[in-house]
Protein backbone atom coordinates (compact mmCIF):
# COMPACT_ATOMS: atom_id res chain seq x y z
CA UNK A 1 0.00 0.00 0.00
CA UNK A 2 0.94 3.93 -0.81
CA UNK A 3 2.64 4.88 2.56
CA UNK A 4 2.84 9.20 2.26
CA UNK A 5 4.42 11.37 4.76
CA UNK A 6 3.21 14.94 6.33
CA UNK A 7 4.01 16.77 9.56
CA UNK A 8 -0.02 18.14 9.82
CA UNK A 9 -2.84 16.27 8.07
CA UNK A 10 -5.66 18.48 7.89
CA UNK A 11 -9.37 16.64 7.37
CA UNK A 12 -12.07 18.58 5.32
CA UNK A 13 -11.84 21.94 3.30
CA UNK A 14 -14.55 23.99 4.87
CA UNK A 15 -14.18 26.76 6.79
CA UNK A 16 -12.74 24.95 9.85
CA UNK A 17 -9.55 23.01 7.75
CA UNK A 18 -9.07 25.94 5.73
CA UNK A 19 -8.54 28.33 8.15
CA UNK A 20 -6.38 26.25 10.45
CA UNK A 21 -4.07 25.62 7.44
CA UNK A 22 -3.57 28.88 6.61
CA UNK A 23 -2.44 29.62 10.42
CA UNK A 24 0.06 27.06 10.69
CA UNK A 25 1.18 26.78 7.26
CA UNK A 26 4.97 27.78 8.24
CA UNK A 27 5.47 24.99 10.82
CA UNK A 28 6.01 22.34 8.26
CA UNK A 29 4.54 20.55 5.41
CA UNK A 30 0.49 20.32 5.79
CA UNK A 31 -1.85 18.11 4.23
CA UNK A 32 -5.50 18.84 3.37
CA UNK A 33 -7.54 15.71 2.53
CA UNK A 34 -11.67 16.61 1.26
CA UNK A 35 -13.28 13.43 0.32
CA UNK A 36 -14.95 15.31 -3.03
CA UNK A 37 -14.22 18.54 -4.66
CA UNK A 38 -12.53 21.15 -2.35
CA UNK A 39 -16.19 23.53 -2.27
CA UNK A 40 -18.33 20.79 -1.12
CA UNK A 41 -18.68 21.88 2.20
CA UNK A 42 -21.66 23.36 4.24
CA UNK A 43 -19.48 26.16 4.45
CA UNK A 44 -20.11 27.10 0.62
CA UNK A 45 -23.60 26.84 1.73
CA UNK A 46 -23.60 29.45 4.18
CA UNK A 47 -26.09 32.07 3.50
CA UNK A 48 -26.53 34.30 6.83
CA UNK A 49 -23.69 35.16 7.92
CA UNK A 50 -21.22 35.64 10.82
CA UNK A 51 -22.04 37.01 14.51
CA UNK A 52 -19.58 39.78 15.85
CA UNK A 53 -20.37 42.24 18.46
CA UNK A 54 -20.09 45.75 16.43
CA UNK A 55 -23.07 47.95 16.69
CA UNK A 56 -22.69 50.89 19.62
CA UNK A 57 -26.37 49.41 20.61
CA UNK A 58 -24.31 45.83 21.65
CA UNK A 59 -22.45 44.28 23.64
CA UNK A 60 -20.65 41.08 24.55
CA UNK A 61 -23.00 40.41 27.28
CA UNK A 62 -25.67 40.64 25.07
CA UNK A 63 -24.13 38.10 22.92
CA UNK A 64 -23.49 36.22 25.36
CA UNK A 65 -26.66 36.19 26.97
CA UNK A 66 -28.50 35.10 23.49
CA UNK A 67 -25.72 32.44 23.16
CA UNK A 68 -26.88 31.30 26.37
CA UNK A 69 -30.57 31.32 26.24
CA UNK A 70 -30.60 29.94 22.72
CA UNK A 71 -28.36 26.84 24.23
CA UNK A 72 -31.33 26.20 27.28
CA UNK A 73 -28.90 26.19 29.63
CA UNK A 74 -25.93 23.78 28.34
CA UNK A 75 -23.62 26.23 27.20
CA UNK A 76 -20.72 26.37 28.46
CA UNK A 77 -20.11 29.86 29.68
CA UNK A 78 -16.32 30.11 29.21
CA UNK A 79 -16.08 28.84 25.82
CA UNK A 80 -19.30 31.11 25.06
CA UNK A 81 -17.05 34.23 26.49
CA UNK A 82 -13.96 33.22 24.64
CA UNK A 83 -15.57 33.05 21.35
CA UNK A 84 -17.88 36.01 21.76
CA UNK A 85 -14.76 38.43 23.13
CA UNK A 86 -12.20 37.25 20.01
CA UNK A 87 -15.21 37.49 17.64
CA UNK A 88 -13.76 41.02 15.78
CA UNK A 89 -10.21 39.16 16.06
CA UNK A 90 -11.38 36.21 14.35
CA UNK A 91 -13.08 38.27 11.40
CA UNK A 92 -9.98 40.77 10.89
CA UNK A 93 -8.29 37.43 10.01
CA UNK A 94 -10.90 36.66 7.32
CA UNK A 95 -10.94 40.47 6.51
CA UNK A 96 -6.73 40.09 6.08
CA UNK A 97 -7.63 36.55 3.56
CA UNK A 98 -9.35 39.10 1.52
CA UNK A 99 -12.91 38.85 2.50
CA UNK A 100 -14.67 42.05 2.01
CA UNK A 101 -18.01 42.14 4.20
CA UNK A 102 -20.83 43.85 3.02
CA UNK A 103 -20.72 47.75 4.07
CA UNK A 104 -23.85 50.13 5.64
CA UNK A 105 -24.91 51.74 2.51
CA UNK A 106 -25.78 54.86 4.39
CA UNK A 107 -21.85 54.90 6.21
CA UNK A 108 -19.94 52.86 4.67
CA UNK A 109 -17.31 53.27 7.18
CA UNK A 110 -19.09 50.52 9.18
CA UNK A 111 -20.13 46.97 8.21
CA UNK A 112 -23.73 46.45 7.17
CA UNK A 113 -25.20 44.04 10.52
CA UNK A 114 -28.41 42.25 9.94
CA UNK A 115 -30.63 40.29 12.39
CA UNK A 116 -31.65 36.76 13.50
CA UNK A 117 -33.81 35.00 15.21
CA UNK A 118 -32.03 34.97 18.53
CA UNK A 119 -30.37 37.82 18.81
CA UNK A 120 -31.47 40.65 20.63
CA UNK A 121 -29.43 43.05 18.26
CA UNK A 122 -28.40 43.74 14.66
CA UNK A 123 -24.56 42.01 14.99
CA UNK A 124 -24.27 39.47 11.83
CA UNK A 125 -21.96 40.54 9.12
CA UNK A 126 -22.78 39.16 5.94
CA UNK A 127 -21.86 39.13 1.92
CA UNK A 128 -25.10 39.33 0.11
CA UNK A 129 -26.73 36.35 1.02
CA UNK A 130 -23.64 34.10 0.05
CA UNK A 131 -21.28 34.59 2.66
CA UNK A 132 -20.42 31.15 3.18
CA UNK A 133 -19.55 30.94 -0.51
CA UNK A 134 -17.13 34.04 -0.32
CA UNK A 135 -15.31 33.06 2.66
CA UNK A 136 -15.01 29.28 0.64
CA UNK A 137 -13.43 30.39 -2.06
CA UNK A 138 -11.45 33.25 -0.32
CA UNK A 139 -9.81 30.85 1.86
CA UNK A 140 -9.20 28.21 -1.26
CA UNK A 141 -7.84 30.71 -2.78
CA UNK A 142 -4.79 31.46 -0.08
CA UNK A 143 -4.92 28.07 0.34
CA UNK A 144 -3.57 27.12 -3.14
CA UNK A 145 -1.40 29.86 -2.94
CA UNK A 146 0.33 28.59 0.08
CA UNK A 147 3.87 26.83 -0.58
CA UNK A 148 3.32 24.24 2.16
CA UNK A 149 0.25 23.31 1.67
CA UNK A 150 -0.69 20.59 -0.58
CA UNK A 151 -4.98 20.15 -0.90
CA UNK A 152 -5.91 16.95 -2.01
CA UNK A 153 -9.93 16.23 -3.81
CA UNK A 154 -11.58 13.13 -3.78
CA UNK A 155 -9.53 11.21 -0.97
CA UNK A 156 -12.03 9.91 1.91
CA UNK A 157 -10.31 9.24 4.93
CA UNK A 158 -11.64 5.80 6.45
CA UNK A 159 -9.74 4.86 9.34
CA UNK A 160 -7.01 6.92 11.66
CA UNK A 161 -4.54 5.02 12.53
CA UNK A 162 -3.24 4.64 16.37
CA UNK A 163 0.33 3.96 17.55
CA UNK A 164 -1.67 1.24 19.82
CA UNK A 165 -5.05 0.27 19.75
CA UNK A 166 -4.78 -1.62 23.26
CA UNK A 167 -3.70 1.73 25.04
CA UNK A 168 -6.47 4.02 26.33
CA UNK A 169 -6.14 7.49 24.45
CA UNK A 170 -3.39 6.11 22.10
CA UNK A 171 -1.57 8.85 19.72
CA UNK A 172 -2.82 8.75 16.33
CA UNK A 173 -0.33 8.15 13.77
CA UNK A 174 -1.83 8.54 10.82
CA UNK A 175 -4.88 8.10 8.28
CA UNK A 176 -5.97 5.60 5.83
CA UNK A 177 -7.51 6.94 2.74
CA UNK A 178 -8.98 5.78 -0.38
CA UNK A 179 -8.04 8.08 -3.40
CA UNK A 180 -11.80 7.62 -5.18
CA UNK A 181 -10.17 8.93 -8.76
CA UNK A 182 -7.54 6.21 -8.81
CA UNK A 183 -9.57 4.06 -6.87
CA UNK A 184 -6.70 2.52 -4.43
CA UNK A 185 -5.82 2.79 -0.72
CA UNK A 186 -3.12 5.20 0.84
CA UNK A 187 -1.88 5.85 4.38
CA UNK A 188 -0.80 9.55 5.37
CA UNK A 189 1.72 9.29 8.11
CA UNK A 190 1.52 11.95 10.24
CA UNK A 191 2.78 14.25 13.36
CA UNK A 192 -0.85 16.22 13.91
CA UNK A 193 -4.20 15.41 12.66
CA UNK A 194 -7.07 17.54 12.74
CA UNK A 195 -10.83 16.51 12.09
CA UNK A 196 -12.41 19.25 10.07
CA UNK A 197 -15.23 16.98 9.06
CA UNK A 198 -18.35 19.00 9.43
CA UNK A 199 -21.63 18.09 10.21
CA UNK A 200 -24.16 15.43 9.86
CA UNK A 201 -27.17 16.52 8.45
CA UNK A 202 -27.01 13.60 5.78
CA UNK A 203 -28.03 11.17 8.62
CA UNK A 204 -31.27 12.91 8.26
CA UNK A 205 -33.93 12.05 5.23
CA UNK A 206 -34.82 16.14 4.58
CA UNK A 207 -31.85 18.02 5.20
CA UNK A 208 -30.15 21.59 4.40
CA UNK A 209 -26.68 20.05 4.45
CA UNK A 210 -24.24 19.18 1.44
CA UNK A 211 -24.09 15.77 0.37
CA UNK A 212 -20.66 15.72 2.32
CA UNK A 213 -22.10 15.93 5.78
CA UNK A 214 -22.24 12.15 6.68
CA UNK A 215 -20.50 12.98 10.39
CA UNK A 216 -17.20 11.08 8.84
CA UNK A 217 -14.95 12.93 11.42
CA UNK A 218 -17.35 11.67 14.30
CA UNK A 219 -17.76 8.19 13.47
CA UNK A 220 -13.70 8.22 13.30
CA UNK A 221 -13.15 9.40 16.51
CA UNK A 222 -15.31 7.51 18.35
CA UNK A 223 -13.77 4.42 16.88
CA UNK A 224 -10.38 5.14 18.44
CA UNK A 225 -12.29 6.06 21.91
CA UNK A 226 -13.05 9.67 22.12
CA UNK A 227 -15.72 10.88 23.72
CA UNK A 228 -18.32 12.47 21.90
CA UNK A 229 -20.96 14.73 23.47
CA UNK A 230 -24.58 15.60 22.64
CA UNK A 231 -25.52 14.07 19.79
CA UNK A 232 -28.91 14.34 20.72
CA UNK A 233 -29.18 18.11 19.74
CA UNK A 234 -30.00 18.29 15.94
CA UNK A 235 -30.77 21.62 15.02
CA UNK A 236 -33.54 21.71 12.58
CA UNK A 237 -33.54 24.39 10.40
CA UNK A 238 -37.41 26.18 10.22
CA UNK A 239 -37.32 27.40 6.61
CA UNK A 240 -35.92 24.98 3.84
CA UNK A 241 -37.56 25.65 0.53
CA UNK A 242 -40.46 23.08 -0.41
CA UNK A 243 -40.63 22.48 -4.06
CA UNK A 244 -40.26 18.93 -5.57
CA UNK A 245 -36.88 19.61 -7.62
CA UNK A 246 -35.01 21.59 -5.01
CA UNK A 247 -32.56 19.82 -3.39
CA UNK A 248 -32.13 21.20 0.61
CA UNK A 249 -32.37 24.50 0.02
CA UNK A 250 -32.28 27.19 3.02
CA UNK A 251 -34.04 30.26 3.07
CA UNK A 252 -31.99 31.89 5.30
CA UNK A 253 -33.00 33.07 8.44
CA UNK A 254 -31.87 36.41 7.39
CA UNK A 255 -35.53 36.93 5.59
CA UNK A 256 -37.22 36.50 8.92
CA UNK A 257 -34.57 39.58 10.48
CA UNK A 258 -35.33 41.54 7.64
CA UNK A 259 -39.18 41.12 8.47
CA UNK A 260 -40.36 38.21 6.86
CA UNK A 261 -43.28 36.48 8.41
CA UNK A 262 -44.73 33.03 8.41
CA UNK A 263 -48.04 31.93 7.51
CA UNK A 264 -49.56 28.77 7.32
CA UNK A 265 -51.80 26.87 4.65
CA UNK A 266 -55.06 29.23 5.77
CA UNK A 267 -52.85 32.02 5.09
CA UNK A 268 -52.70 32.93 8.80
CA UNK A 269 -50.18 34.12 11.15
CA UNK A 270 -49.59 31.90 13.97
CA UNK A 271 -45.91 32.21 15.82
CA UNK A 272 -47.49 34.98 18.20
CA UNK A 273 -49.18 31.77 19.60
CA UNK A 274 -46.00 29.91 20.49
CA UNK A 275 -43.55 32.94 21.55
CA UNK A 276 -46.10 36.07 21.57
CA UNK A 277 -43.13 38.19 22.59
CA UNK A 278 -40.14 37.33 19.41
CA UNK A 279 -42.63 35.62 17.22
CA UNK A 280 -40.94 34.77 14.02
CA UNK A 281 -37.45 36.00 15.66
CA UNK A 282 -37.80 33.41 18.26
CA UNK A 283 -34.82 30.81 18.48
CA UNK A 284 -34.88 27.95 15.65
CA UNK A 285 -36.16 25.24 17.94
CA UNK A 286 -39.60 27.33 18.59
CA UNK A 287 -39.79 28.08 15.14
CA UNK A 288 -39.10 24.57 13.98
CA UNK A 289 -41.58 22.92 16.26
CA UNK A 290 -44.36 25.41 15.62
CA UNK A 291 -44.04 25.02 12.07
CA UNK A 292 -44.03 21.53 13.13
CA UNK A 293 -47.20 21.66 14.95
CA UNK A 294 -49.08 23.79 11.86
CA UNK A 295 -48.27 21.17 9.55
CA UNK A 296 -50.01 18.63 11.57
CA UNK A 297 -52.57 20.60 12.16
CA UNK A 298 -53.92 21.79 8.98
CA UNK A 299 -52.62 18.33 7.41
CA UNK A 300 -50.93 20.60 4.95
CA UNK A 301 -47.62 19.76 3.41
CA UNK A 302 -45.48 23.18 4.16
CA UNK A 303 -46.28 26.38 5.22
CA UNK A 304 -45.28 29.93 3.70
CA UNK A 305 -42.35 32.96 4.22
CA UNK A 306 -43.44 35.86 3.08
CA UNK A 307 -41.32 39.05 2.76
CA UNK A 308 -43.69 40.55 -0.41
CA UNK A 309 -44.47 43.14 1.68
CA UNK A 310 -40.90 44.87 1.45
CA UNK A 311 -40.05 46.87 -1.61
CA UNK A 312 -39.39 44.32 -4.51
CA UNK A 313 -35.86 46.24 -5.34
CA UNK A 314 -34.66 46.39 -1.63
CA UNK A 315 -35.67 42.23 -1.96
CA UNK A 316 -33.55 41.57 -4.81
CA UNK A 317 -30.63 43.71 -3.11
CA UNK A 318 -30.71 42.22 -0.27
CA UNK A 319 -31.26 38.14 -0.95
CA UNK A 320 -30.07 38.31 -4.78
CA UNK A 321 -29.54 34.74 -4.61
CA UNK A 322 -32.29 33.36 -2.63
CA UNK A 323 -34.50 35.63 -5.16
CA UNK A 324 -32.65 34.07 -8.37
CA UNK A 325 -33.24 30.17 -6.96
CA UNK A 326 -36.45 30.54 -6.08
CA UNK A 327 -37.49 32.08 -9.49
CA UNK A 328 -35.87 28.92 -11.21
CA UNK A 329 -38.24 27.11 -9.59
CA UNK A 330 -41.35 29.73 -11.19
CA UNK A 331 -41.87 31.63 -7.70
CA UNK A 332 -41.51 35.10 -7.38
CA UNK A 333 -40.57 36.70 -3.55
CA UNK A 334 -41.59 39.93 -3.93
CA UNK A 335 -45.09 38.98 -4.93
CA UNK A 336 -45.26 35.44 -3.37
CA UNK A 337 -45.10 33.52 -0.43
CA UNK A 338 -42.38 31.08 -0.44
CA UNK A 339 -43.24 27.67 0.69
CA UNK A 340 -40.86 25.63 3.22
CA UNK A 341 -40.45 22.99 5.50
CA UNK A 342 -37.89 22.30 8.25
CA UNK A 343 -34.92 20.44 7.91
CA UNK A 344 -31.79 19.04 9.69
CA UNK A 345 -29.24 21.60 9.49
CA UNK A 346 -27.07 21.66 12.06
CA UNK A 347 -25.45 19.16 15.12
CA UNK A 348 -24.55 21.09 18.08
CA UNK A 349 -22.66 17.64 19.93
CA UNK A 350 -19.86 16.14 18.65
CA UNK A 351 -16.51 14.92 19.20
CA UNK A 352 -15.75 16.61 22.36
CA UNK A 353 -12.76 18.72 22.80
CA UNK A 354 -11.31 21.31 24.97
CA UNK A 355 -10.73 24.71 24.69
CA UNK A 356 -7.89 24.49 22.40
CA UNK A 357 -9.77 22.29 19.78
CA UNK A 358 -8.07 18.91 21.62
CA UNK A 359 -9.80 15.86 21.72
CA UNK A 360 -9.22 13.19 24.19
CA UNK A 361 -6.18 12.22 22.50
CA UNK A 362 -3.44 15.06 22.48
CA UNK A 363 -2.00 15.73 18.81
CA UNK A 364 -6.01 14.81 17.73
CA UNK A 365 -7.68 17.75 17.12
CA UNK A 366 -11.23 18.14 15.99
CA UNK A 367 -12.80 22.02 15.00
CA UNK A 368 -15.72 23.50 13.27
CA UNK A 369 -19.44 21.71 13.18
CA UNK A 370 -17.53 18.18 13.98
CA UNK A 371 -16.57 18.97 17.14
CA UNK A 372 -18.68 19.42 20.56
CA UNK A 373 -17.03 22.78 22.21
CA UNK A 374 -19.98 23.78 24.62
CA UNK A 375 -20.73 27.23 22.66
CA UNK A 376 -23.98 25.87 21.01
CA UNK A 377 -25.37 23.69 24.26
CA UNK A 378 -28.79 22.23 23.50
CA UNK A 379 -29.56 24.71 20.58
CA UNK A 380 -26.99 26.81 18.26
CA UNK A 381 -27.73 30.43 18.34
CA UNK A 382 -28.11 31.29 14.68
CA UNK A 383 -24.31 32.62 12.75
CA UNK A 384 -22.56 31.44 15.66
CA UNK A 385 -21.46 28.52 13.84
CA UNK A 386 -18.82 29.97 11.38
CA UNK A 387 -17.40 31.86 13.79
CA UNK A 388 -17.06 29.29 16.25
CA UNK A 389 -15.11 27.27 13.21
CA UNK A 390 -12.86 30.28 12.88
CA UNK A 391 -12.72 30.84 16.76
CA UNK A 392 -11.00 27.24 17.32
CA UNK A 393 -9.44 26.88 14.84
CA UNK A 394 -7.00 29.99 15.92
CA UNK A 395 -7.09 27.86 18.93
CA UNK A 396 -5.74 25.00 17.94
CA UNK A 397 -3.03 26.82 16.00
CA UNK A 398 -1.78 28.08 19.09
CA UNK A 399 -1.35 24.55 20.85
CA UNK A 400 -0.25 23.22 17.54
CA UNK A 401 2.12 25.23 17.63
CA UNK A 402 3.04 24.62 21.46
CA UNK A 403 3.42 21.19 20.76
CA UNK A 404 5.05 21.08 17.76
CA UNK A 405 8.25 21.81 18.91
CA UNK A 406 8.66 17.98 21.22
CA UNK A 407 6.68 16.65 17.55
CA UNK A 408 8.79 18.14 15.04
CA UNK A 409 11.86 16.24 14.74
CA UNK A 410 10.02 12.93 15.73
CA UNK A 411 10.35 10.19 13.18
CA UNK A 412 6.98 9.01 12.09
CA UNK A 413 5.86 6.09 13.40
CA UNK A 414 4.96 2.78 11.36
CA UNK A 415 1.64 1.47 11.84
CA UNK A 416 2.28 -1.72 13.55
CA UNK A 417 -1.34 -3.20 12.72
CA UNK A 418 -1.43 -5.22 9.34
CA UNK A 419 -2.99 -3.40 6.86
CA UNK A 420 -6.89 -4.86 6.01
CA UNK A 421 -7.41 -5.74 2.71
CA UNK A 422 -9.60 -3.79 0.64
CA UNK A 423 -12.49 -4.82 -1.03
CA UNK A 424 -14.87 -4.78 -4.34
CA UNK A 425 -18.10 -4.33 -3.78
CA UNK A 426 -19.71 -7.88 -5.69
CA UNK A 427 -23.47 -7.47 -5.61
CA UNK A 428 -25.94 -4.90 -6.28
CA UNK A 429 -25.55 -1.54 -5.34
CA UNK A 430 -29.13 -1.52 -4.69
CA UNK A 431 -28.53 -3.43 -1.11
CA UNK A 432 -26.43 -0.09 -0.15
CA UNK A 433 -28.65 2.46 -1.80
CA UNK A 434 -31.96 1.15 0.57
CA UNK A 435 -30.10 0.99 3.24
CA UNK A 436 -29.22 4.49 3.12
CA UNK A 437 -32.63 5.43 2.75
CA UNK A 438 -34.00 3.18 5.58
CA UNK A 439 -31.49 4.80 7.62
CA UNK A 440 -32.62 8.43 6.64
CA UNK A 441 -36.13 7.67 6.83
CA UNK A 442 -36.12 6.03 10.02
CA UNK A 443 -34.17 9.22 11.90
CA UNK A 444 -36.34 10.96 10.45
CA UNK A 445 -39.56 9.90 11.37
CA UNK A 446 -38.27 8.49 14.84
CA UNK A 447 -35.51 10.73 15.78
CA UNK A 448 -36.88 14.10 14.01
CA UNK A 449 -38.12 17.68 15.75
CA UNK A 450 -40.46 16.01 18.28
CA UNK A 451 -39.50 12.73 19.82
CA UNK A 452 -41.08 10.11 22.05
CA UNK A 453 -39.29 7.45 23.75
CA UNK A 454 -41.60 4.31 21.82
CA UNK A 455 -39.89 6.34 18.51
CA UNK A 456 -36.37 6.67 19.69
CA UNK A 457 -36.13 2.54 21.10
CA UNK A 458 -38.09 1.37 17.67
CA UNK A 459 -35.73 3.55 16.04
CA UNK A 460 -32.33 1.87 18.14
CA UNK A 461 -33.70 -1.64 17.00
CA UNK A 462 -33.64 -0.27 13.46
CA UNK A 463 -31.02 1.30 13.27
CA UNK A 464 -28.94 -1.81 15.32
CA UNK A 465 -30.41 -4.37 13.01
CA UNK A 466 -29.33 -2.93 9.90
CA UNK A 467 -25.47 -2.24 11.28
CA UNK A 468 -25.21 -6.01 12.39
CA UNK A 469 -26.32 -6.45 8.81
CA UNK A 470 -23.86 -4.19 7.65
CA UNK A 471 -21.04 -6.45 9.30
CA UNK A 472 -21.79 -9.32 8.54
CA UNK A 473 -22.30 -8.66 4.68
CA UNK A 474 -19.69 -5.41 4.46
CA UNK A 475 -17.47 -6.18 7.03
CA UNK A 476 -14.10 -4.51 5.95
CA UNK A 477 -12.69 -1.50 3.41
CA UNK A 478 -14.26 -1.00 0.18
CA UNK A 479 -13.26 1.07 -2.68
CA UNK A 480 -16.95 2.38 -2.61
CA UNK A 481 -17.68 5.95 -1.68
CA UNK A 482 -21.65 5.03 -0.78
CA UNK A 483 -20.53 1.86 1.42
CA UNK A 484 -17.88 3.72 3.31
CA UNK A 485 -20.16 6.63 4.10
CA UNK A 486 -23.18 4.84 4.92
CA UNK A 487 -20.73 2.39 8.08
CA UNK A 488 -20.53 5.78 8.97
CA UNK A 489 -24.05 7.35 9.15
CA UNK A 490 -24.68 4.09 10.59
CA UNK A 491 -22.56 4.59 13.82
CA UNK A 492 -23.69 8.19 13.59
CA UNK A 493 -27.82 7.27 13.83
CA UNK A 494 -26.72 4.97 17.18
CA UNK A 495 -24.63 7.91 18.69
CA UNK A 496 -27.83 10.06 17.95
CA UNK A 497 -30.23 7.84 19.44
CA UNK A 498 -28.14 6.38 22.41
CA UNK A 499 -27.60 10.00 23.32
CA UNK A 500 -31.69 10.59 22.66
CA UNK A 501 -32.72 7.90 25.16
CA UNK A 502 -29.84 9.52 27.83
CA UNK A 503 -31.72 12.62 28.09
CA UNK A 504 -35.53 12.28 29.93
CA UNK A 505 -36.49 15.69 29.47
CA UNK A 506 -37.32 18.61 27.09
CA UNK A 507 -34.54 21.10 26.25
CA UNK A 508 -33.29 23.05 23.43
CA UNK A 509 -33.71 20.90 20.01
CA UNK A 510 -34.39 17.71 21.87
CA UNK A 511 -38.44 17.16 22.10
CA UNK A 512 -39.49 14.13 24.03
CA UNK A 513 -43.17 14.07 24.38
CA UNK A 514 -42.74 12.11 27.27
CA UNK A 515 -40.86 14.53 29.82
CA UNK A 516 -42.00 17.80 27.80
CA UNK A 517 -40.32 19.60 30.70
CA UNK A 518 -36.47 20.73 32.13
CA UNK A 519 -34.98 18.81 34.69
CA UNK A 520 -32.46 19.93 36.97
CA UNK A 521 -30.59 16.96 36.85
CA UNK A 522 -29.78 17.14 33.14
CA UNK A 523 -28.08 20.40 32.92
CA UNK A 524 -24.81 18.59 31.73
CA UNK A 525 -23.67 16.94 28.58
CA UNK A 526 -24.27 13.52 27.19
CA UNK A 527 -21.07 12.05 26.84
CA UNK A 528 -20.63 8.05 24.78
CA UNK A 529 -17.83 6.95 23.90
CA UNK A 530 -16.56 3.29 22.62
CA UNK A 531 -15.49 0.85 25.47
CA UNK A 532 -12.87 -0.98 24.21
C1 LIG B 1 -27.41 25.77 4.00
C2 LIG B 1 -26.59 26.17 5.20
C3 LIG B 1 -26.57 27.50 5.62
C4 LIG B 1 -25.80 27.87 6.73
N1 LIG B 1 -25.74 29.20 7.08
C5 LIG B 1 -24.92 29.56 8.10
C6 LIG B 1 -24.73 30.93 8.43
O1 LIG B 1 -25.28 31.82 7.78
N2 LIG B 1 -23.91 31.24 9.47
C7 LIG B 1 -23.26 30.28 10.21
O2 LIG B 1 -22.53 30.63 11.14
N3 LIG B 1 -23.41 28.98 9.89
C8 LIG B 1 -24.20 28.60 8.87
N4 LIG B 1 -24.33 27.28 8.56
C9 LIG B 1 -23.52 26.29 9.29
C10 LIG B 1 -22.08 26.39 8.81
O3 LIG B 1 -22.07 26.61 7.41
C11 LIG B 1 -21.32 25.11 9.10
O4 LIG B 1 -21.49 24.75 10.44
C12 LIG B 1 -19.82 25.31 8.85
O5 LIG B 1 -19.62 25.80 7.54
C13 LIG B 1 -19.08 24.00 9.05
O6 LIG B 1 -17.77 24.18 8.62
P1 LIG B 1 -16.76 22.97 8.73
O7 LIG B 1 -15.47 23.46 8.19
O8 LIG B 1 -16.81 22.44 10.10
O9 LIG B 1 -17.39 21.85 7.79
P2 LIG B 1 -17.73 21.85 6.18
O10 LIG B 1 -17.72 23.22 5.65
O11 LIG B 1 -18.94 21.05 6.03
O12 LIG B 1 -16.50 21.06 5.62
C14 LIG B 1 -16.33 19.68 5.90
C15 LIG B 1 -15.26 19.12 5.00
O13 LIG B 1 -14.85 17.83 5.43
C16 LIG B 1 -14.73 16.96 4.32
N5 LIG B 1 -14.88 15.58 4.79
C17 LIG B 1 -15.87 15.06 5.55
N6 LIG B 1 -15.63 13.77 5.81
C18 LIG B 1 -14.47 13.45 5.19
C19 LIG B 1 -13.71 12.27 5.07
N7 LIG B 1 -14.08 11.11 5.63
N8 LIG B 1 -12.55 12.29 4.35
C20 LIG B 1 -12.16 13.44 3.74
N9 LIG B 1 -12.85 14.60 3.82
C21 LIG B 1 -13.98 14.61 4.54
C22 LIG B 1 -15.84 17.43 3.41
O14 LIG B 1 -15.65 16.93 2.11
C23 LIG B 1 -15.67 18.93 3.55
O15 LIG B 1 -14.61 19.36 2.75
C24 LIG B 1 -25.08 26.89 7.45
C25 LIG B 1 -25.12 25.56 7.04
C26 LIG B 1 -25.86 25.19 5.91
C27 LIG B 1 -25.87 23.76 5.49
Amino acid sequence: MEILKTDILIIGSGIAGLSLALKIKDLGEITILTKKRAFETATSLAQGGIACVMGEDDSFDLHIQDTLIAGDGLCKRETVELVVKTASERIRDLINWGVEFDRDPENPNRFHLTLEGGHSRRRILHVGDYTGRVIENTLLKKVLEAENIILLENFFVVRLITENFLKKFPRVIGALALDLIQLKPVIFLTKIIALCTGGAGKVYLYTSNPDTSTGDGIALAYQVGCRIANMEFIQFHPTCLYHPKAKNFLISEALRGEGAILLNAEGKRFMHKYDPQKKELSSRDIVTRAIDMEIKKTGAECVYLDISHLPSDYIKKRFPYIYEICLKYGIDITSQPIPVVPAAHYLCGGIYTNLWGQTDIPNLFAIGECAYTGLHGGNRLASNSLLEALCFSHQASLKIRKIWDTLKDQPFKEPTLKDPPIKEIKEEKVFISHNWDLIRKIMWDFVGIVRSLKMLNFAKKRIEFIRKEIEENWSGIYLDLDTMELKKITIVAELIIRSALQRLESRGAHYLIDFPNKKKEYEKETVIFKNF
